[in-house]
């Protein structure tokens, strides 16, 4: 056995990073950028108000109180999108719109709470002064001309986008993701509603595997099942290899007589059968096959998915330029029993976390065996117990998320 490092390191060694493309705006949100992108703009444009109320001189309002407001006469009212037409001096002011610009002469604006209305149309009473400055947005607060606005290598959020929306770029230079083939290999599985004959299951591994990839941003080509017959396990591969960017299997990667998917990556691509030191997920194997890699993950329905997790995940993401290829770590305290057995592997644990004021909690979720998909359907992060005899509640176990 492999500890997991190697395994993925070795993986991670073999695939590339895919070639860039040109997206639109809204379809490049979990992309990763292939430039760096500059701004040739202010952001804001222009000096505006941040409330809705009235542009000011700062100082004509210094001393207003509810009882002795100061009188201000109001020249115009300026409406988010307007341009002002007035010019303020001493002991006058304009009303004024979130967003609109700052009129010449004003250096501050009072919110309209802090206003009522004066004696005519024309007059506004001040109940609070303001400092120079107050609730204006300054034109290039966030950017300037030649400011960086998103390094290469960047993986695109929805801020990002909006980001690129307010300076007007609309088309960007994205690495592409990978489309990924599926299929599940085992003549004893079947799809469908009918009665199960005997020795039969039905296949649940390509609709996991596939939902997770589509969760994860990656297209996906269902290729369905395949029976365990070398000659159909090769003629998927060797297809799926030419339109694909990479291809994930599952089952017939372990010791059985019938686990063709090794022999045939062994003969038709540069293949490495490995024996991991985890549980589940202990066989795997990886290939270069007309230079698309295939991922052998396990049959059985959690192992394949943790396989997923930890091996082929971290690859299909450096094929698409992501510069974090692992998740992130957390540390949880023990809540129930985490015992186990010495037997060289490190286990990754089904469990529930949740959290408190204090503490970050992790607990088991009750079906453990790598067959029963209810513990992973109850799991929502995945919790690395290490070699040994397991750890008492209250302990300090660290687990990933798994969303
Ligand atoms: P294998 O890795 O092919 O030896 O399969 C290991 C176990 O997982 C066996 O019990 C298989 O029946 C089961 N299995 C394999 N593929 C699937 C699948 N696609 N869906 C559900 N169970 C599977
Ligand atoms: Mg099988």
């Amino acid at each position: 056995m492999i500890p997991l490092e190697e395994a993925r390191d070795f993986v991670l060694g073999k695939v590339q990073v895919l070639g860039f493309e040109q997206v639109g705006l809204l379809s490049a949100r979990g992309q990763v950028t292939a430039e760096a992108i500059t701004s040739s703009e202010n952001v804001p444009p222009f000096d505006n108000t941040a409330v809705d109320g009235y542009a000011v001189l700062a100082a004509d309002t210094q001393g207003a109180t509810e009882n002795s407001p100061v009188v201000l006469t109001v020249l115009e009212s300026i409406a988010a999108g307007n341009s002002p037409k007035e010019i303020l001096q001493s002991g006058e002011c304009s009303k004024i719109m979130t967003g609109a610009p700052i009129p010449i002469g004003a250096d501050a604006v009072v919110m309209v709470e802090w206003t009522n209305q004066g004696a005519n149309s024309h007059l506004v009473n001040i109940t609070r002064g303001v400092s120079v400055g107050d609730h204006i947005r300054e034109s290039g607060e966030d950017l300037v001309p030649n400011d960086l606005v998103i390094p290469e290598q960047t993986l695109l959020n929805s801020a990002h986008l909006g980001l690129l929306a307010s300076l007007g770029i609309y088309e960007i230079k994205a690495i592409k993701k990978p489309t990924v083939a599926v299929f599940s290999t085992g003549d004893e599985l079947i799809e469908g509603t009918q009665n199960l004959e005997p020795g039969q299951i039905r296949d649940s591994n390509r609709f996991s595997l596939i939902s997770l990839l589509e969760k994860d941003g990656f297209q996906t080509q269902d290729l369905g099942l395949i029976a365990d017959d070398e000659s159909a396990i090769e003629q998927t591969i060797l297809e799926a290899s030419k339109t694909c960017d990479a291809i994930v299997t599952t089952g017939g990667v372990s010791m059985g007589d019938y686990d063709f998917v090794k022999i045939v990556l062994n003969r038709i691509g540069d293949m490495r059968w490995m024996q991991i030191a985890i549980k589940p997920a202990k066989p795997f194997a990886f290939g270069i096959v007309e230079g698309t890699p295939v991922f052998g993950l396990p049959g059985n329905p959690v192992s394949s998915m943790v396989s997923y997790e930890l091996l082929a995940k971290p690859a299909l993401k450096k094929m698409m330029g992501c510069p974090k290829l692992l998740p992130t770590y957390f540390w949880g305290e023990t809540v129930g029993s985490f015992k186990r057995r010495e037997d060289g592997k490190t286990h990754f644990v089904r469990v529930i976390a949740s959290a408190d004021e204090t503490s970050l909690k992790v607990q088991p979720a009750k079906r453990q065996g790598s067959h029963q998909l209810t513990g992973m359907a109850e799991a929502n992060a995945l919790a690395i117990l290490p070699d040994g005899e397991g750890l008492e509640p209250g302990s300090s176990l660290q687990f990933f998320f798994l969303d």
